[in-house]
């Protein structure tokens, strides 16, 4: 049979692809996505949660840019908590839990109920290229479907293999068949492949768990919420458990080693080395005489708990018999037992910034096929990919974001230019401008970039003008008016610092670090009166994005300073088929890894590991000539 033909086809039905063909379809593009099962869109195969520290930027960013991982997030969470509020504005991390069931219920009622997106239950096995330019692919059922582009997300799924002790059996996620015939399709193209692991801890039944032994983790009195558009608020929360392993707990695991997978060396995948197995744990950290465990639920209708900090591959009974030894866990059940996975990847080097092959054109890879890790890395790559096939076949500008723009960016760039030798998460401390790339603005940073290429909406567009304006009033009435002793000194007094002595500028006061532009509101009646007569929606949002820029406003200047003075090396373009081996002023390290990568710019060829301060300066003289 042969389907009709599309300008994309998206493979695999993941987080990457589900991105990937939303921001393909809404452009314009006349999708197709395939994938093995239409029940599992978007499913979460590790934990119920999106966000956290960096990638909660990120799900931001993508809501941002008009994707619908923030909206399907806050459809479906059952818990919200922005971590890291103790610390500065650049940290601020917002985290969901989600009910896992329903968030795979709504990305998929969401991909229905897009326009240009047909959706087709098949595998994928094979490419279909004529030259060097992608034509197609053929599926499992021998079904031939053309198209001008192909965006591949197959996630953990090529030849994947699941470990548990000394089993080991083919699966691309526990109770889902692996893919078999695509890797092989592609390195016999020219690919160069490698393989991966990752792991997931027990779910345990939790009506065999005595939560009243464990500590509750409550979500936020005042939730938030993920996506810049008008999404229903949080009115109801579950809370998560702190638990702890003991050395019992450690001693039943260590009977396990000898048939562990992992120190057998029948697992050759590296694994993410943040997010270790608790044998990894135990062995690494020997002298550790607990490790903390996070106890979270996977949504409302279901028992089911996502036992975090405890993945494992260890034997099933020893993972049992050690759950058991838990305090709170003492008459466990489990649903499903820990297991490792390895898979093949695809370096991501072999790609170009906008992520399609440099080997293949009109060929995409993004998500977990490029060697990353997350439900955000994959979102992110999946829109980035869907947005650029679709600009490329409509002969328009490729839509790049910088370091200094988005995370997004920096997850880009690090991918193509650095190349992976673990599975890539993102961290903060991966992003150089740390202070422009906050979770607050990112609808200000990005929203008008995607609106320029028709990706956000009029809508997005003036949600994020009105905002902008909001808080830009809120700064100025800050800035211009002053707060009297009697008003603000019994808040200075309750904070520990000195109070005043005449009626000061409020920005004066805001500036110090043991006040916040709440306690400012609670104590002056004008600004009250000032915000309430400005009736906005987010007001919590918009007075916070105001005091950001009101404290910070000194360093986000000058990291703005730094990224405009390095912006001119992004700007120096360099050729795609130069060639290196000509300058000999390169150290030969540099010559090799230059052809290899084939930088787009200066500022990317920097950042190869290998290429040095003076490699890059021979490549300025020599482009000066
Ligand atoms: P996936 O979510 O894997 O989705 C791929 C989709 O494509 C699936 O629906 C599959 O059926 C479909 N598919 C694949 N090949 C084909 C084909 N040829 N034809 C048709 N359909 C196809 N991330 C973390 O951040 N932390 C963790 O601790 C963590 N642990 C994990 C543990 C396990 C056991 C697994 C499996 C994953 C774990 N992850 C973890 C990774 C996280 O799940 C992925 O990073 C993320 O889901 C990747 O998204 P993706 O869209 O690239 O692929």
């Amino acid at each position: 049979m042969v389907l009709e033909k599309y300008d994309i086809i998206v493979v695999g039905g993941g987080h990457a692809g589900a991105e990937a063909a939303a921001a393909a379809a809404n452009l314009g593009s006349k999708t197709l996505l395939i994938t093995q099962n239409l029940d599992t869109i978007a499913q979460m195969s590790c934990n119920p949660a999106m966000g956290g520290v960096a990638k909660g930027q990120i799900v931001r960013e993508i809501d941002a840019l008009g994707g619908y991982s923030g909206i399907v997030t806050d459809k479906t969470m059952i818990q919200f908590r922005m971590l890291n509020r103790s610390k500065g504005p650049a940290m601020w991390s917002p985290r969901a839990q989600s009910d896992r069931m329903m968030f795979s219920v709504e990305w998929r009622s969401m991909l229905e109920n897009t326009q240009n997106l047909d959706l087709w239950q098949d595998e994928v096995n094979e490419i279909l290229v004529q030259g060097t330019r992608v034509v197609g692919v053929k599926t499992k059922m021998q079904v031939q479907v053309y198209a001008k582009a192909v965006i591949l997300t197959n996630g953990t799924f090529l030849n994947g293999l699941i470990h548990i002790g000394e089993f080991s059996f083919s699966g691309g996620r526990i109770g889902e068949p692996s893919v078999k015939g695509l890797t092989k399709c592609l390195t016999e193209l020219g690919f160069e492949s490698a393989r991966l692991k990752t792991g997931t801890p027990v779910r345990v039944d939790g009506r065999t768990i005595n939560f009243s032994l464990l500590e509750e983790q409550r979500g936020d009195e005042n939730p938030s919420k993920f996506s810049f558009t008008q999404t229903p608020k949080l009115v109801r929360q579950r809370s998560c458990h702190l638990a702890y392993t003991n050395e019992e707990v450690h001693d039943i695991l260590r009977e396990g080693f000898e048939k562990s997978p992992m120190f057998t060396g029948r697992i050759q995948g590296r694994g993410p080395r943040y997010c270790p197995s608790i044998e990894d744990k135990i062995n690494r950290f020997a002298d550790k005489i607990r490790h903390q465990l996070f106890i979270e639920p996977e949504g409302w209708t279901t028992h089911s708990y996502y036992i975090n900090g405890f993945s494992s591959s260890l034997p099933m009974q020893i993972q049992y018999d050690a759950l058991r030894k838990i305090k709170g866990f003492e008459n466990a059940k489990i649903f499903r037992p820990g297991y490792a996975i390895e898979y093949d990847y695809f370096p991501p080097t072999q790609l170009k910034l906008t992520l399609e092959t440099k080997r293949i054109e009109y060929l995409y890879f993004a998500g977990q096929i490029n060697g990353t890790t997350g439900y955000e890395e994959a979102g992110a790559q999946g829109l980035m990919a869907g947005v650029n096939a679709h600009l490329k076949l409509n002969e328009k500008p490729e839509f790049i974001l910088q370091r200094s723009q988005a995370y997004i960016g920096v997850l880009i760039d690090d991918l193509v230019t650095k190349g992976v030798d673990e599975p890539y998460r993102m961290f903060t401390s991966r992003a150089e401008y740390r202070i422009l790339l906050r979770q607050d603005n990112a609808d200000i940073r990005l929203t008008p970039l995607s609106h320029a290429i028709g990706l956000a909406s009029d809508a997005r567009m003036q949600a994020m003008e009105s905002r902008k304006q909001s808080y830009e009033q809120i700064i100025a009435f800050v800035k211009e008016n002053n707060i009297s002793p009697e008003e603000i000194n019994p808040t200075l007094e309750q904070k520990g610092t000195p109070p005043i002595s005449h009626r000061t500028k409020m920005l004066n006061i805001i500036l110090r670090p043991q006040v916040n532009i709440q306690d400012i509101l609670s104590a002056s009646e004008g600004f009250r009166q000032f915000v309430d007569n400005m009736n906005i929606e987010s007001v919590k949002e918009d007075m916070e994005s105001a005091e950001i820029l009101l404290k910070y406003q000194r360093y986000i200047e000058k990291e703005e300073e730094i990224a405009n003075k390095l912006s001119k090396f992004e700007n120096i373009l360099l050729k795609e088929d130069f060639n290196y081996h000509v300058l000999n002023a390169l150290s030969y390290e540099a010559r090799e890894k230059l052809s290899r990568i084939r930088p787009k710019t200066i500022g990317q060829a920097s950042r190869i590991s290998g290429v040095s301060p003076a490699d890059v300066s021979v490549l300025i003289v020599f482009l000066g000539r």
